[in-house]
């Protein structure tokens, strides 16, 4: 039987089902040669009066097969451009049929099979929640080249297709129907094929219906083509705004721009063909096998549970207890409460807790205003949370999450007087940003049970949560962390016990690499621009700014205490800083009343003046791709530091940790995704420039030496 099933009815429809080998449809060969086979096959039709194009699978279609798109290489961009061609003359030929061709859409039509979709002339969606509309390729580092991005323009107008491609927005049936994406949504599954068939009907006689608006004669796209006065601000605007959000480092998008640009201007063929030229660079370039690898590969790698011990059953978290609710504690509840789970929110005063659990209520009641949630929901929600100051409710807690002040002696004490308040079987989490988790749990009677669950700021919005576990922690308990983190919708990395782990140990090197710069006498404005130049979310020093100096002098402290001061590089330059900054300065950072930049109350900012005097040496000289590489490499050698020792356990936990915990460029697909695009014995050799000129901290690790020897990618 062929996976595209072809049935005629009495009224001469053909439904045209898709159930290819699998569990989605997808484009592949397979899909090749069945819709091909198919296009004849109907153009041959006699009697044929419409088509519906319908998926036999939970999906309507899931697009370009990524195993295909990552194996594509450069060398064969040519090949990829000629084969892509002939899928796109498939699709032309369906939309070209002399009969109507409806889109049934069952299930999510996402990237590619929207774009089937987009070939038809009638597209009509179940209105579901699980049916999801959109062209999401350019998250993946490609764009949609299978006529995507010029159907969209020339149905809705540049203006209003870009944004739905550069962000690549899903939209429900609703939304997809208000912005012009489809044409029709029906209640329920039966509908669906009915109500296909029967726009064929009523079109009958009707000669339009079969044609595509961009076929029609005098067709004009909505809006107007970009070189029209009309469109003379979004000409010129649109690109600065791109290019100022991704700062020229994502050349899908780059080409997507241009490519809606032309196709407002061209007939529908040329820009069919260019689209497909361009594709054929990008999908073939660095950026997309980055970007798949990561975004795609790597997460559902995590996301499937790759790092969870597979011999622990899954365990829901019920109670949660949560100690201090500070900035992290009341953002803990927050997410824990959302995902349904009763929260105990401890603080020393009831005061204090209940100001904890008022940062639930505003999010909250933000939602409620914004349409988002309604008022009995939302009420459910902050019912979840009881503010407390008591030991007692946190009796049968089957997991007590500590974030306290980032004092070892608090956290030992508070273990030791609220573990017994667990549960029989209960595990204990430390939010600790920097403190070993194998040293705290010394304070607890079962070590076993003992795990960090390290959030980033602000909870609700950071998707990651980093798991360390300490010598003696066992599977239970690191399963028990992985199954509350997937609970509350955030995505797990597993990192063994160092100081720093992973992620609070490689941002700080961007920290100390920036105030290295600094204390040369490098101009901050620049440093900061470059930061934001490979690509890393904010400037270095404007980061160290948020995060707080007070917050680096603690930690100094808290190193110098145990005895742990330099462990992995010397620190006197950013000593030096601190004390330049703090000591002398009293500026702390942004909420200690300034740092490195003054903040006024308008929004704006600017560079604190006597710190040109501190450090500013116009005479230095020093090139702004030695200030790039600095700053990216410091973080990239530290992780490949952390991969080699063993803190990092897996290459996907390194790429996607570093890209939603430190914010790596997700253009790069992760520090160590970086270095196999870079090449080993490129990214040998800049490390032996580096370390001349600037110092050791830029020797390359022996992990990357050795690949360089095997050859073998890091995966
Ligand atoms: P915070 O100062 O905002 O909050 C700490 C809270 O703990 C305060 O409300 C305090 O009253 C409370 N507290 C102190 N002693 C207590 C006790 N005995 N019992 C109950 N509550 C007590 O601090 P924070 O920024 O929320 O940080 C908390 C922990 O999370 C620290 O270990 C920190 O290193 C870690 N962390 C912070 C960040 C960040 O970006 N701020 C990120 C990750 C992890």
């Amino acid at each position: 039987m062929s996976i595209f099933q072809y049935e005629k009815d009495q009224d001469g429809i053909v439904t045209v089902t898709m159930n290819m080998t699998g569990p989605v449809n997808a484009m592949n060969a397979e899909y090749y040669d069945a819709m091909h086979e198919t296009i004849a096959k109907l153009e041959a039709e006699q009697g044929l009066t419409g088509v519906v194009i319908a998926s036999a699978k939970k999906v309507f279609f899931a697009g370009g097969d990524l195993n295909d798109l990552l194996a594509a290489k450069r060398e064969d961009a040519a090949d990829f451009f000629v084969s892509g061609e002939a899928m796109k003359a498939d699709l032309r030929r369906l939309e070209k049929l002399p009969v109507p061709v409806v889109a049934a859409i069952n299930g999510a039509a996402l990237g590619g099979g929207y774009e089937i979709c987009l070939s038809c002339n009638h597209r009509v969606a179940f209105n579901h929640k699980t049916v999801q509309i959109g062209l999401p390729e350019c998250s993946l580092g490609l764009y949609p080249g299978a006529g995507g991005v010029v159907r969209l323009s020339k149905l809705i107008g540049v203006e209003k297709a870009l944004p739905l491609i550069l962000e690549g927005k899903r939209l429900t049936p609703e939304k997809a129907l208000a912005a012009g994406l489809i044409d029709q949504t029906v209640e329920s599954l039966d509908e669906l094929v009915p109500a296909a068939k029967s726009f064929i009907l009523e079109s009958k006689g009707n000669e339009d219906a079969a044609v595509q608006p961009w076929d029609k004669k005098g067709f004009r796209i909505p809006g107007g083509a970009i070189n029209t006065p009309r469109n003379a601000q979004l000409a010129v605007m649109a690109p600065t705004m791109l290019h100022q959000k991704t700062r020229g480092l994502m050349p899908q998008m780059t080409a997507a721009m241009d490519v809606a640009f032309q196709a407002s201007m061209l007939d529908v063929d040329t820009a069919l063909r260019i689209e497909g030229r361009e594709f054929a660079k990008v999908a073939t370039g660095p950026v997309a096998k980055n970007m798949i690898s990561a975004f795609f590969f790597q997460l559902n790698q995590i996301n499937g549970g790759a790092s969870r011990p597979k011999n622990v059953e899954k365990q829901l978290t019920r109670k949660v207890g949560i100690l201090g609710a500070g900035m992290m504690g009341q953002g803990i509840a927050y997410v824990s409460a959302m995902a349904g789970i009763e929260v105990v929110l401890k603080d020393i005063s009831l005061e204090a807790a209940k100001k904890g659990k008022s940062y639930t209520e505003k999010l909250l009641a933000k939602r409620v205003a914004r349409g988002r949630m309604d008022e009995a929901k939302a009420k459910g929600i902050l019912d979840l949370i009881h503010a407390s100051d008591k030991n007692e409710d946190l009796q049968g807690c089957d997991l007590i999450i500590e974030a306290v002040f980032e004092n070892i002696g608090l956290k030992h004490n508070i273990t030791k007087e609220i573990e017994p308040y667990l549960s029989e079987d209960g595990f204990w989490g430390s939010n600790t940003s920097t403190l070993p988790i194998t040293q705290l749990a010394e304070a607890s009677a079962k070590p076993e049970n003992f795990i960090g669950i390290h959030f980033f700021s602000p909870v609700d919005k950071m998707p990651l949560v980093e798991i360390i576990c300490g010598e003696k922690t066992s599977d239970e308990a690191l399963a028990k962390a992985f199954d509350y983190t997937m609970q509350i919708r955030k995505t797990p990395i597993v990192v063994n016990d160092s100081l720093g782990f992973f992620t609070s140990r490689t941002f700080g090197t961007y920290l100390d690499e920036a105030a290295q710069l600094l204390t040369e006498g490098t101009h901050p404005k620049r440093i900061d621009n470059l930061g934001k130049a490979i690509g890393m979310p904010v400037g270095p020093l404007q980061i160290q700014d948020e995060t707080s100096l007070e917050l680096s002098r603690k930690a100094q402290e808290t190193w110098a205490e145990m005895g742990v001061t330099d462990k992995w590089g010397n620190g006197d330059v950013i000593r030096r800083v601190i004390k330049d900054m703090i000591t002398d300065n009293g500026r702390g950072g942004r909420h200690h009343g300034g740092g490195y930049y003054e903040y006024h109350e308008d929004g704006s900012k600017n560079i604190w003046p006597p710190l040109y005097d501190l450090y500013y040496n116009a005479d230095y000289e020093i090139s702004d791709q030695d200030i790039k590489d600095r700053l990216m490499f410091r973080q990239v050698i530290e992780t490949m530091k952390c991969l080699e020792t063993g803190v990092l356990r897996s290459v996907a936990d390194a790429n996607i940790g570093s890209i939603f915990g430190i914010g790596a460029p997700a253009h790069t697909g992760g520090f160590v995704q970086f270095v196999n695009t870079y090449g080993f014995d490129n990214f040998i050799q800049r490390c032996e420039e580096l370390e001349a000129k600037f110092g050791e901290r830029f020797a390359c690790p022996d992990i990357v030496k050795e690949r360089a020897e095997s050859g073998e990618l890091f995966a």
